[in-house]
């Protein structure tokens, strides 16, 4: 049930590729009566080519059709997803423009219980990404983390956590980067942010497993990595009640959320604060990372530890081999420069001064 990828890209790639090739010949041979007259020929851009149906393949979703184009392009047909439309959640509260959706209902309208199905509602699960978390949901320095923070390397796939509509597939200036929003059959918001690239359009329905993007630093973020928020009515819940993110499981089929559960400050700002130094882990934290097997961890120790220690020696060569010159009458760059034994430029350079500076009585110059 979860775990398992729906598609795969490599097989529709070669699919389309095949289509790609024959489309070209056949524009070349079209062509070649006029080639033959002109010295250059330019190959015609894919998105100059006409988006005509060729092909339709089957996919592991009886559901699910991948529909091939003759620009090489390609979509999904999902006719029975398209009556999806019809459910009030679809119909309602829709809002492609911006984040929230719900402004109209409080946090105190909603009821004490909201029961989920999370694998029947909302469609079969699969991990939006496996890794670890390095930043919990909740409140920290003072400021609201409204998600949690999967580390990962930039380029890695995002996938849909459960099958959904594409609500929201915008470069957002709040903050959030690369922001996919996905609103599933119960109801549930998943929210998928700081991609280096999105994969999906808003309005498109996709598969738990689905590629809607894939992982970066895009937006407030100091390091690549996927900033993941479960929204209902527009209120965040903690997602680790939903994921472990470590192992990419689901933690139950059904969840009971709770009225309490929701943070208070879910909508108070439209602004993702992200805290600029979420990665400026303490040395004890990296520690306790590199001792749990955490790969990255161990080689940012390491780099900390050769920085300091290179400081450290600079500032003592510094202190030891550092000799002043305090500016008297009549004296000028080039009698310093002779009595010491040093270059002009050296002393113009340790002292971020020009050969046309005037020296001032009493200053005091750093000549070595
Ligand atoms: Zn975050």
């Amino acid at each position: 049930m979860s775990g398992r990828p729906l598609f795969t890209p490599e097989i529709m790639k070669l699919h389309s590729k095949s289509v790609l090739v024959a489309v070209c010949c056949l524009l070349m041979a079209a062509t070649a009566d006029g080639q033959r007259r002109r010295t250059s020929y330019a190959p015609p851009k894919i998105e100059d080519l006409p988006r005509i149906p060729v092909d339709t393949i089957d996919t592991s979703d009886p559901d699910t059709k991948i529909v091939i184009y003759t620009n090489n392009t390609w979509s999904y047909y999902r006719p029975i997803m398209s009556r999806y439309n019809e459910l009030p959640v679809y119909a309602n509260h829709w809002d492609t423009t911006q984040i929230f959706a719900y402004k109209d209902i409080e946090l105190k309208d909603l009821p004490s219980t909201i029961q989920l199905s999370l694998v029947n509602d909302a469609g079969e699960f699969h991990y939006p990404h496996k890794g670890m978390v390095r930043s919990k949901y909740g409140v920290r320095r003072r400021r609201n983390h409204n998600g949690v923070d999967v580390a990962l390397t930039t380029g890695e796939p995002i996938y849909a956590a459960f099958d959904g509509k594409v609500r929201y597939s915008k470069f957002n200036l709040g903050g959030y980067g690369n922001l996919v929003i996905v609103r599933h059959k119960n109801g549930l918001e998943t929210w998928y942010a700081h991609l280096s690239r999105r994969n999906v359009d808003e309005n498109e329905y996709v598969k738990a497993g689905q590629v809607i993007g894939f992982g970066g630093s895009t937006g407030r973020s100091t390091g690549p990595h996927l900033h993941f928020e479960c929204r209902y009515a527009d209120q965040t819940f903690d997602p680790e009640f939903l994921i472990d993110f470590q192992t990419g499981v689901l933690k139950g089929e059904t969840f009971a959320l709770q009225k309490s559960f929701f943070n208070i400050h879910s909508r108070a700002s439209e602004l993702l604060l992200e805290d600029e130094d979420d990665f400026d882990l303490l040395d004890s934290d990296l520690q306790l990372l590199a001792e749990m097997g955490d790969s990255t961890a161990k080689v940012q120790l390491a780099q900390r530890e050769t920085a300091r220690k290179e400081a450290q020696e600079r500032a003592k060569r510094e202190a030891q081999q550092a000799v002043y010159h305090t500016v008297k009458s009549g004296d000028m760059l080039g009698t310093i420069s002779r009595r010491y034994g040093v270059t002009i430029d050296q002393i113009c350079r340790l002292n971020n001064i020009s050969r046309s500076t005037i020296l001032g009585l009493g200053k005091r110059l750093r000549v070595k």
